[in-house]
């Protein structure tokens, strides 16, 4: 296939379909209802998952583009980017989606051969949960500034301080770890990254309610944390470059297109079979169809990204333009939600079974997690043009 060819092929096409309906059969009859307006920390939300996260791990699709010996299928990256897409299009609850998609990708380029051997089968069998522990309250989009401290002490470091809106840390059992471990070197230079057992003495997690009443995000405090050496990811001080593919790793999601294409299509139906709702607001065609064309060069960019990973190619500021256009495409989409809906939009349990109001909440965040869009356009501009900084 022509990086240019954004098409599927036979298999591939055969493959959506046979997802989607492997899902159907597992997902309630109701849930293209109820996902709209179920929140991702209620028990019905958590138990789904781990009911869906196990089945599809039994035929190792999780990982599919993995190699066999680390728990995959070798299969190609854009195939694997239709399994994302299929999850999140059905708004599937699954689990682990940092492990899966970005910190054993990360792994997998800068571990060990035993750390690879112990940790990716397990992310691929859906034993383990992981968090990314990353931020700080003074290091976001300035991650190198970081200040959580691991010293050497025999075959351990102590780990001591603080990290911030660590996702579902308060339902993992492993984090990977960026801490200082040479504060005298310049700030890019003296960090190094670590796998950490969250059940680890010293670590305490505290949740954060967020704006939408969910609790996946945390604070996570270290004191006195002993971690082993073996633990130690790459090269000690080298853990900047790590984080960066990370980041890359966690920007590439086609994720935010898939959801995208959802709510659209459920405000169309709604337009098509209510149409009261619309008729004396003239902008909703058009606002509808400026996001179906939005939504249409999202999906392009979104999935060049495996087309590139499947050509032996490296993507870095490709990430940034479609995590920066997914971000920004999402919160259009519930802008325009919004306002078709008017009141109704509001209530969570409203006529059309559609919280406007919820989308509308949550999609702020989307504009600030893994990266702000004004750090993604700097991004494209210094690597994607090089432009001077
Ligand atoms: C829902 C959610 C989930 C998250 N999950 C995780 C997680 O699992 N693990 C983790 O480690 N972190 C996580 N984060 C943290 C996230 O990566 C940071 O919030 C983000 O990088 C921004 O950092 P900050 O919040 O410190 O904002 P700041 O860096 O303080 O930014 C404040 C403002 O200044 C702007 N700004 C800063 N620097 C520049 C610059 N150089 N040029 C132009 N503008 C600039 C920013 O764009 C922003 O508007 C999550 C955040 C959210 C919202």
């Amino acid at each position: 296939m022509n990086i240019l060819d954004f098409s599927f092929t036979a298999y591939e096409e055969e493959f959506q379909l046979d997802l989607t309906q492997r899902l159907a059969r597992i997902l309630p009859k109701n849930w293209q209802d109820e996902s709209y307006v179920i929140n991702n920390s209620n028990e019905k939300w958590l138990h789904l998952a781990e009911e869906i996260t196990k089945d599809l791990s039994k035929d190792r699709l999780l990982t599919l583009a993995w190699p066999k010996k680390y728990g995959g299928l070798e299969e190609t990256n854009l195939k694997q980017t239709i399994f994302n897409h299929v999850i999140s299009y059905l708004a599937a609850p699954i689990n682990n989606i940092a492990g899966i998609q970005w910190i054993g990708p990360t792994l997998m380029m800068h571990g060990n051969e035993e750390q690879k051997t112990i940790y990716l089968p397990r992310i691929a069998e859906a034993i383990d949960k992981w968090c990314m522990l990353y931020s700080e309250p003074t290091a976001g989009s300035d991650l190198a500034s970081l200040q959580t401290r691991a010293i050497k002490n025999g075959d351990n470091y102590i780990i001591n301080g603080q990290k911030l809106w660590s996702s579902n840390a308060n339902f993992a059992n492993l984090g990977l770890l960026a801490a200082r471990t040479n504060p005298e070197a310049p700030k890019h230079k003296g960090i190094s990254n670590f796998i950490v057992p969250m059940d680890s003495k010293g670590i305490s997690i505290n949740p954060i309610e967020d704006i939408n009443g969910n609790k996946n995000l945390n604070e996570v405090y270290f004191d006195n944390v002993i971690v082993s050496a073996k633990n130690l990811v790459g090269h000690e001080n080298r853990g900047w470059y790590q984080m960066a593919s990370s980041i890359d790793f966690e920007r590439s999601g086609v994720g935010a297109f898939s959801n995208a294409k959802r709510n659209i299509e459920k405000l169309v139906t709604i337009i098509k079979d209510n149409p009261n709702i619309a008729k004396n607001k003239k902008s909703a065609r058009d606002d509808i169809a400026d996001r179906w064309i939005e939504l249409n060069t999202g999906f392009n960019l979104a999935f060049k990204i495996p087309l590139l990973q499947d050509a032996g190619i490296n993507p870095t500021y490709e990430a940034s333009v479609s995590k920066l256009y997914g971000a920004e495409l999402t919160q259009k989409i519930a802008q325009t939600g919004m306002s078709i809906l008017g009141m109704d939009g509001q209530l969570k349990n409203n006529s059309v079974k559609y919280s406007a109001a919820d989308n509308y909440l949550a999609s702020v965040a989307n504009t600030i997690a893994s990266g702000t869009s004004e750090i993604q356009r700097n991004t494209i501009a210094n690597q994607g043009l090089g432009l001077p900084r």
